[in-house]
Parts: C-alpha cells; sequence; structure tokens
C-alpha cells in the first residue's frame, strides 16, 4: 500500500547527495534521472523528473504492475490485451480500478510515508535537478551529462497513462492534507 502519514516524523531523514542525469530526448516527458543518498548511508536510485501538466515533479522509483495469464500462469502487464507466453487472449481492463474507476498499474518501490519527508524529499531532489539544468545551459553545447555508470544505460519513456496516474495521485494527496487540514481547523475552532 502507498499510504502515507500526515504528521511530521520526518526529523530523522537527510538527504546528503542528489545526483541528476539530464535525459536529452525532447519528445520524452521524462526530465531526468536521480539517485538520493539519505543519510550518508543509503542510496535509492532511479527517482525520475517527470515534465508534468502543471510543471516538472519527482516521482519515486517504481514499477508496473502485472497478474498471472489464467491459462499459463506467465506474468504480464495489466493493459496486455494477450498472454506473452501463450496467446491468450486477456482483458485489457482488468486492472484494479480506484474509487473513480480509474485504473492503477504501477506502484512506488520506494516512498515517503510522511509529508513532512516528501516535501524534504522533493525540496532536494527539485533543487538539484534545477543546478543541473542550469549548469547545462551555462555549458551550452559543451556539456556532457554526468556519467553514472550502469545508469547510461537506463532507459524509459514516460507513458501518458503513468504520468496521468501520478498526477492524479497527486491530486488525491492534496485533497486529503486539505481534507485534515479543515479538520484539524475546525476541531481548533470549535
Ligand atoms: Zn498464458
Amino acid at each position: 500500500m502507498q499510504g502515507e502519514r500526515s504528521d511530521s516524523s520526518g526529523a530523522q531523514f537527510l538527504v546528503t547527495e542528489v545526483r541528476v542525469k539530464l535525459t536529452d530526448d525532447p519528445r520524452n516527458k521524462l526530465r531526468a534521472y536521480c539517485s538520493v543518498t539519505i543519510g550518508d548511508a543509503f542510496v535509492v536510485r532511479d527517482l525520475k523528473i517527470i515534465d508534468g501538466n502543471k510543471g516538472p515533479f519527482v516521482a519515486m522509483p517504481s514499477r508496473k504492475l502485472a497478474d498471472h495469464c489464467p491459462k499459463c500462469h506467465h506474468k504480464n502487464h495489466l493493459r496486455a490485451a494477450y498472454c506473452n507466453q501463450c496467446g491468450s487472449r486477456l482483458d485489457p481492463e482488468r486492472a484494479p480500478k480506484d474509487s473513480r474507476g480509474r485504473a492503477r498499474l504501477h506502484a512506488d518501490l520506494a516512498h515517503p510515508i510522511n509529508s513532512q519527508t516528501r516535501i524534504e524529499l522533493h525540496k532536494a531532489v527539485v533543487r538539484a535537478y534545477a543546478e543541473e539544468v542550469e549548469a547545462a545551459k551555462t555549458a551550452g553545447a559543451s556539456y556532457r551529462p554526468k556519467s553514472f555508470d550502469d545508469f547510461d544505460v537506463l532507459s524509459d519513456m514516460i507513458d501518458d497513462e503513468y504520468l496521468e496516474e501520478l498526477e492524479r495521485r497527486q491530486e488525491e494527496r492534496e485533497r486529503r492534507r486539505q481534507q485534515e487540514r479543515g479538520e484539524h481547523g475546525l476541531a481548533a475552532g470549535g
């Protein structure tokens, strides 16, 4: 589950390094890959900066959800219309739906569990991204993206469906936060 508490127990969370690798395909909504070091001790890779409809935002490392073919038990992506293994017809609309009937096709592999940590993480990543964009601008034609060793062979296209799913989640979080603020406000005022 991707539950997130809204308390402020993120005080121990310290981002000590962010590395940013800008992508260079203008058709791709993926703007950069990032790796984040926490407390000089733990690295999380494959965070992404995605160019959303309301500007760039940070996406956590994620995987596409899959299920098993009812006939041969091969794993297929939830949108697959045919089994990759035996070719059986599958229902491309079989993904679990949220309360508004929208499919959930991805799950985050690592993510903050409270809003303070989320805010700290996003601030650090967005700052590092902005600095890298600035460095690229300054260097102009002589800019070379940083080498991340095996990071260099990573390549993802951000499809519209994933982007939509991420933006929907953001909106839901925002709504929940406002709701909670409203409830706290009422409690304080009443
Ligand atoms: Zn099958």
